[in-house]
């Protein structure tokens, strides 16, 4: 435990703020802690950027629930836009479809099978769906027991199209749901009853490449620049060992990156790795690569080849805010107590996950004193991390196991001694607390060799091209649209 012999040993203000209207406390933290030091941290506290962090975990919550109607300016209105243009190249899809549909129904006397679609509606089962095509009930049974991946066909998306091929006797010959852009699943009669097929379409890999700036957070300039979700949340995990993101953004900031999206029929369907990235945080810039050495291994590279990946990265929580930094205390006049912080919080919703920062060994996960629940990480013999008040463990996390880096141990809580959700973390060296924000932290080994050579004709022009590319901050938008 930190300071056994204290009564809250982590215990600073910002805590005793996160109860703000329990006005009892308001006071005893004026109280303990003169109004200088108040003021210090309060402009901590209004970086103009940490409210930005909050944008994000707002932004993350919302991503969730798409029905939030958004306001003016909300990242989200490209994403919308998006989506009006897929449903209507859906449309156009759909159009031709049924033209080929009416095609096929067409003569008189249908003398070959017919495809019927029904299109699943809310509370639709396989059953219902199968009455809407006029299939006897009793048929349902019958298709699920002939295989066992048969029974994919009742896990059923409300929009997608069932199809069925009928023949003219009104017998089921085939039967196809449309999974998504790249899985079509389809059952087809065969003489001992229906056999189960998949049929996965295989993309085009094209490159794509887009320019960002930092105005409010990293999410609003990610959709800005057309990234989606994943490429943004990959892209912050890629400089993580570099960028803290809950405290080192500025506006201002940029970043280039040039990633793989996939496409079917001239349409992106999904977007796949970041393949190059160069981000300019405070007008320093950081440069990765991804390489798969002669191992077959894949990581990031700076452009010069040495590794992004450290032993540690430094925030263990996502895009959470710090609440309260790392200070060795000092005695306080009127307490005649030391109040010391010998970790950093960080304030995040109930139940964000918590990352290991390194690889390592749990040597402690259950109840620890003012650290409620509480996971302590080994790391080779010097490292020890330390993190407290979890709402719950994650699977399986328990003394003895091994926990890889960025491994989620646990959620965010307020177990123990905390007034408001947040982790709160530590770093040992060789049994000594240190600060996880000022900490040298260890780095990996830079590429070599052969692997070293390939990585640079493999670089210079994922390089260029960003360098070629990289709009003019006037003509920014429009290359954009070009590029896209
Ligand atoms: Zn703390």
């Amino acid at each position: 435990m930190t300071q056994s012999n204290q009564k809250a040993p982590y215990y600073p203000k910002s805590h005793l703020l996160a109860a703000s209207g329990v006005a009892a406390l308001l006071s005893l933290a004026l109280l303990v802690f003169p109004s200088s030091e108040v003021e210090a941290k309060k402009t901590t506290l209004n970086l103009e950027l940490d409210s930005g962090a909050d944008r994000i975990i707002q932004e993350k919550d919302d991503l969730r629930s798409p029905q939030v109607t958004e306001g003016e300016g909300s990242p989200f209105a490209r994403i919308e836009g998006q989506n009006e243009n897929d449903s209507a190249g859906k449309d156009a899809e759909e159009e031709k479809k049924e033209l080929k549909a009416s095609n096929d129904t067409q003569p008189a006397t249908p003398a070959e099978p017919a495809w019927k679609r029904v299109t699943v509606g809310k509370g639709d089962t396989l059953s219902t769906v199968f009455a809407k095509a006029g299939l006897p009930a009793g048929l349902v049974h019958d298709v699920l027991a002939s295989s066992k991946d048969a029974k994919q066909f009742t896990r059923l998306d409300v929009g997608h199209e069932v199809e069925f091929l009928i023949s003219p006797q009104g017998e089921l010959q085939s039967l196809r749901i449309k999974q998504s852009d790249l899985e079509t699943i389809s059952l087809d009669k065969s003489a001992k009853g229906y056999a189960f097929k998949r049929d996965l379409v295989k993309p085009d890999v094209h490159t794509a490449y887009a320019h960002g700036r930092i105005d409010s957070s990293l999410f609003t300039a990610g959709k800005e620049a057309g990234l989606s979700h994943d490429l943004i949340m990959a892209l912050a995990n890629i400089f993580g060992y570099d960028i803290d993101f809950a405290l080192d953004l500025r506006e201002g900031d940029q970043f280039d990156v040039i990633y793989e999206k996939k496409v079917v029929n001239g349409r992106q369907v999904d977007t796949g790795n970041i393949l190059a990235a160069r981000f300019i945080n405070r007008g320093k810039e950081y440069t990765a690569v991804r390489f798969t050495n002669k191992t077959g291994n894949t990581s990031y590279y700076r452009a010069d080849g040495t590794s992004m990946r450290k032993a540690f990265i430094r925030t263990p929580v996502d895009f959470a805010r710090i609440s309260s930094r790392f200070s060795m205390g000092r005695m306080h006049p009127i307490l005649n107590k030391i109040r010391a912080h010998k970790g950093v919080d960080y304030a995040a919703p109930i139940g964000t996950p918590i990352k290991a920062t390194g690889d390592g060994k749990v040597v402690e996960a259950g109840r620890k004193g003012g650290y409620g629940n509480a996971v302590v990480i080994q790391h080779g013999s010097t490292y020890q991390t330390v993190y407290g008040h979890m709402s719950r463990f994650a699977k399986g996390i328990r003394s003895g196991v091994a926990v890889k880096q960025g491994q989620i141990i646990g959620y965010v809580g307020m177990t123990g001694l905390a007034t408001g959700p947040h982790l709160h973390y530590e770093f040992h060296v060789n049994g000594k607390y240190v600060d996880p924000l000022s900490a040298k932290l260890p780095m990996a080994d830079p590429l070599a060799g052969p692997d070293r050579k390939r990585f640079m004709a493999q670089t210079q022009p994922l390089m260029a091209r960003m360098d070629q590319e990289k709009p003019t901050s006037l003509a920014m938008n429009k290359q954009q649209e070009q590029q896209r």
